[in-house]
């Protein structure tokens, strides 16, 4: 019986994402969620990619989470267009937490559209919300057996963003195995390894961004 529930749930919100997802397309606008545990670096990932692309894309944010608006009071600071979400409860965002958010921006004066759900590194994997590319950021201090554990997320993702690099040398993380690892559950999956503190890697981060917000605007 629960097990019908939960399929019930998340076909029904299959339904709405996919409502999304054509509204996005009609509009021309690409679509990230990025997904991470709290503290891998999702907000400062965004802010160094606003900075970095704001004069070429208009960008807008959508921010996921349980409780206050210190996120996105962070991305409003850039003078972009920013809605807070927040869901109380619920640990991740779904496709009609996103609808509703949507009401709030102007969908015509939208190239890119970045939504940062709730630091989680389960359900947010399961809920589509209408995107173009799950992205996932996890940074080194989270250990590097996370594949293996939590390797839904990993399936589900284009991108993987290893942040915090700059902290390998006070570390026991395994690179290659971590890697590897992730591969193997995932083996389209393009690894990017960065540090959002000293901007190592990210160009590479940029330039798979661009690309991506580009096509879709053209
Ligand atoms: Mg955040
Ligand atoms: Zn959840």
């Amino acid at each position: 019986m629960e097990i019908k529930v939960v399929r019930d749930i998340l076909e029904a919100n299959e339904v709405i994402a996919s409502q999304n997802s054509t509204l996005f397309a009609e509009k021309g606008i690409y679509v990230v969620n990025l997904m991470g545990s709290p503290g891998s670096g999702k907000t400062t990932l965004l802010e160094r990619t606003i900075s970095h692309l704001k004069d070429t894309e208009r960008i807008a944010v959508i921010e996921g989470d349980i409780a206050t608006s210190r996120d996105a009071e962070r991305i409003a600071a850039h003078a972009i267009p920013t809605v807070q979400i927040n869901t109380g409860a619920a640990c991740h965002l779904d496709g009609n937490m996103v609808r509703g958010g949507l009401r709030e921006l102007d969908l015509d004066r939208i190239d890119l559209l970045m939504v940062e759900n709730v630091g989680n590194l389960v359900c947010p994997a399961e809920f589509k919300i209408g995107e173009n590319d799950k992205v996932m950021i996890i940074s080194v201090t989270e250990g590097d057996d996370k594949p293996l554990k939590y390797p839904l997320m990993f399936q589900v993702s284009s991108v993987l963003l290893l942040n915090k690099i700059d902290l390998l040398p006070y570390l026991n993380f395994d690179m290659e195995r971590f890697q590897s690892d992730a591969l193997k559950v995932n083996p389209r999956l393009t690894v990017m390894a960065i540090s959002c503190k000293t901007g190592e890697g990210l160009d590479t981060w940029f330039s798979w961004i661009e690309e991506r917000a580009g096509k879709k605007g053209s």
